[in-house]
């Protein structure tokens, strides 16, 4: 498929391809859809097999930074940034604040800061070419690390899920299987330990397996055996597109909520897991904790206030459970609905001239 028709299929507005032939820098910056704000969105730094590869990337990632922004009711569009290279050996100060330079070029049109292959760091660097940034730590004046809202608002969506399946948001007792304990995986399995959860965790990283094991009596299993884990709860917390064909035939739990970005990459397995009986938690909706972090320190930080828009995912799932059993649709498409929605009334009052001030 051509470009074009990819943009047209999911309705992007702008692709953005910024060369620097003294860096090496090759980006791309993908602004979804700005009906209702500046796109906000990450930059992910990854040294992609093809060039088609982190286009697609850039176009679904910043499709799912739509959904998010409007169901968090963030007046924020949605955007992403995809740098190809790897962050090990391509990432210099040129090439940062080259990047840095495009993103200033968008002149605030784009909002980015960290996501996978790129730090609050790297963001001090860009910083000094682009005032469009967020999510730089806190002595640089931004509010800091998002993984702990983030794991906060898994923590709610998990209990709101329990409550919409068993009646009860209690889960003590319940057994938590989480995929990559990262900077979201190991906060959210400490929140889930004072809960008295058990948990059973995979990850890569074996120092990142054996910190949880020691500090929360998890069990371990290989990373290629998490998704037959008898357990109540799967949490997809490291990588994209991990239910897919291959893997949903597999598990044995009741409800899947987790961090990870587009686990699932054909709306079909979601309808799927479904019919299989299981509760598939929205991942924009269950992880849009950093996007809240991220949004409010545009407004003026307050980490009070966006823990506390964090907390309300739980009230917003439930109504998305609601609004799926009365349509008869899944909570994924229920979700796809509120976000349509409320686009289209935002739109149109977009349609009532303002001059300019
Ligand atoms: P992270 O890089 O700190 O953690 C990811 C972990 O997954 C790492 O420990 C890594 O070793 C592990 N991992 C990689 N491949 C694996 C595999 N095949 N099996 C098991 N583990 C594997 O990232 P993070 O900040 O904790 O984010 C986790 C996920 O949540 C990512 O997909 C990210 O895009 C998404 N997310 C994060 C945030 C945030 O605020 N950090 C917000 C929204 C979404």
């Amino acid at each position: 498929m051509g470009i074009f028709e990819q943009m047209a299929e999911r309705g992007h507005e702008q692709l953005v391809f910024s060369h620097d032939s003294e860096s090496g820098l090759r980006s791309i910056i993908a602004l979804h859809d700005t009906t209702l704000g500046s796109a906000l969105g990450g930059c992910r730094m990854r040294d992609y097999p093809t060039e088609a590869e982190a286009v697609d990337d850039a176009l679904a990632l910043s499709w799912g930074m739509t959904a998010k922004s409007a169901i968090t009711r963030t007046n924020h569009g949605g955007g992403k940034a995809v740098i190809w290279g790897d962050p090990k050996t391509d990432k210099t100060e040129i090439l940062l604040r080259a990047f840095g330079r495009f993103v200033e070029g968008l002149h605030g049109r784009f909002l980015t800061g960290t996501d996978m292959g790129t730090t609050g760091e790297d963001f001090v660097v860009a910083g000094q070419e682009t005032d469009w940034l967020v999510g730089l730590p806190e002595y640089a004046g931004g509010s800091g690390n998002t993984s702990v809202t983030t794991a906060h608002g898994v923590w709610h969506g998990i209990r709101a899920g329990a409550s919409h399946l068993w009646g009860s948001d209690d889960l003590r007792g319940k057994t938590v299987a989480i995929q990559g304990v990262g900077k979201v995986g190991e906060y959210l399995a400490e929140l889930l330990d004072e809960a008295g959860c058990e948990l059973i965790v995979s990850d890569v990283d074996g120092e990142a397996v054996e910190r949880v094991v020691t500090a929360h009596g998890a069990r371990a299993v290989d990373p290629a055996d998490i998704y037959d884990v008898e357990c109540d709860v799967f949490s997809p917390c490291a990588l994209g597109g991990v239910l897919n064909e291959d893997t949903i035939g597999r598990l044995r739990c009741q409800i899947i909520g987790g961090a990870a970005n587009n686990q699932v990459t054909d709306p079909e397995i979601g309808h799927r897991l479904h019919e299989m009986g299981i509760l598939y938690i929205p991942d924009y909706i269950i992880n849009a904790g950093g996007l809240i972090q991220v949004a409010d320190e545009v407004e003026g930080f307050n980490r009070e206030r966006a823990m506390k828009k964090t907390e309300a995912l739980y009230q917003l799932l439930l109504d998305c459970f609601a609004r799926a059993e009365e349509l008869s649709v899944t909570p994924f498409e229920a979700a796809d609905r509120l976000v349509e929605e409320r686009i289209n009334i935002l739109g149109a009052v977009s349609r009532i001239y303002l001059p300019r001030r």
